[in-house]
């Protein structure tokens, strides 16, 4: 059995609005042990909306949708299930009531544009919305051989995810009787290139292995994705294991974290391990380092690690040894972080002056960063609190400097 996620909107395949949906929809149907082998994106129109259905629902079991189940004359995705399906959309008088009662809950008249969301297309069934007036449609669609089961959901995030797991769920569940189940787990590394990282793993990023690896970097930061299939969580968590413990042999220090985790956390975290502090002076990051260093003391409530930052204007042309030596001073920390400013270095790239300052002195290191002046701030950031990190973990054994 293996689906496949169809988002319905203008603001979606326009660009203005971000397609979270159908990430949240496969990261479920993954959990449920159901396979994605397809995301469709198509805009409010009756010619797309039937050419992506009739797509899907010839190769797929399960298809699930959001979006265009609204009121007004852009929300087709009923019309288009209805000529899909080559049936007449009916008034269903359980949708009617469900969809009057929002309204005389609140008082207000319902408006005639309304009624459509009481259509359903003949067969189909109703899946309740407890949050809305758009209910959704359950519905098979028949093909040569077989048939796909679609799920029909509003467009607004809230409203989808209760129906999911009020009934969406339950429905899939019921469909699958041997079922197996997929774990994630999420491995988050910084201090190498995306290239760099795949090339320290031996051959673990190969399409069909089990558990599967994959690999995605987002400024900077790599994620290491390791999927696993198995009878239950235990099953899984069991086959990812291995795989995990082969990552972080092979990565060492470059894992600092793992699912969720920033850098900030990890370096806050290493920093209140042994009772330390850490405070900052910079100048060419615009306070991202004590930004990022107060929302994860605030995150991990470990207030007491991060003593405080200064910032200051780019225009200050001051050594980053000795802003390294004030944040130290200044707000009495185990250790002081000071960052330069970023200048222009060769090939049009960015460099910045990291200095770190201990009990043990103070030393100074340059660091070219990649991906343009746009991202160089951010880079800067992340490579200080890295070095940071480094600094605590007492691991300045990397060999190599940190590639931003
Ligand atoms: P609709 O059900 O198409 O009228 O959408 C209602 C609201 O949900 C709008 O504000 C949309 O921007 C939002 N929305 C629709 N589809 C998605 C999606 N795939 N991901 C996130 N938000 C969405
Ligand atoms: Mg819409």
């Amino acid at each position: 059995m293996h689906a496949e996620v169809i988002a319905i909107g203008d603001e979606l395949t326009s660009g203005q609005r971000l397609d979270t949906n159908s990430r949240w929809m496969a990261a479920e149907l993954g959990v449920l042990g159901i396979p994605v082998t397809f995301h469709t994106t198509v805009p409010d129109t009756l010619e797309a909306g039937i050419e992506a259905f009739r797509l899907a629902a010839g190769r797929a079991d399960v298809v699930v949708v959001t979006g265009g189940l609204g009121p007004t004359a852009d929300d087709l995705t009923r019309d288009v299930l209805a000529a899909v399906a080559g049936v007449p959309l009916d008034l269903s008088e359980e949708a009617l009531v469900a969809v009057e009662s929002r309204f005389t809950r609140r008082n207000a008249p319902m408006p005639e544009s309304n009624r459509r969301q009481a259509l359903f297309p003949r067969g189909s069934r109703i899946i309740p919305n407890p949050d809305g007036t758009a209910p959704g449609i359950d519905i098979d669609l028949d093909r040569a051989g077989g048939r796909c089961r679609v799920f029909s959901l509003p467009g607004v995030p809230s409203e989808m995810k209760r129906m999911w797991s009020d009934t969406v769920e339950l429905a899939l569940l019921g469909m699958m009787p041997g079922r197996v189940t997929i774990v994630q787990r999420r491995i988050k590394c910084f201090g190498a290139g995306e290239s760099t990282v795949e090339a320290m793993l031996p051959d673990l990023i190969r399409r069909g292995r089990d558990p599967l690896v994959g690999i995605t970097a987002h400024e900077a930061t790599i994620t290491l994705r390791i999927a696993a299939r198995g009878r239950d969580e235990a099953d899984c968590l069991a086959k990812i294991a291995p795989t995990e413990a082969t990552i972080r042999e092979c990565l060492g220090v470059i894992v600092y974290g793992v699912e969720d985790d920033e850098i900030e956390d990890a370096t806050l975290a290493a920093v209140a391990a042994d009772g330390g502090s850490v405070a900052s002076v910079e100048v060419g990051t615009a306070g991202r380092v004590a930004t990022l260093l107060a929302q994860a003391a605030a995150r991990r409530a470990t207030a007491g690690a991060f003593r405080g930052g200064i910032v200051l204007s780019q225009a200050s042309s001051v050594d980053p040894r000795s802003l390294a030596e004030r944040a130290r001073r200044e707000f009495d920390a185990a250790v002081g972080l000071g960052v330069g400013a970023v200048r222009p270095a060769a090939d049009g790239r960015q460099a910045v002056d990291i200095a770190i300052a201990t009990a043990d002195g103070t030393t100074v290191t340059e660091h070219v960063l990649g991906g343009g002046l746009e991202l160089a701030a951010s880079r800067a950031t992340k490579t200080a609190l890295n070095l940071v990190r480094l600094q605590a973990a007492g691991s300045n054994r990397m060999g190599r400097e940190p590639q931003a």
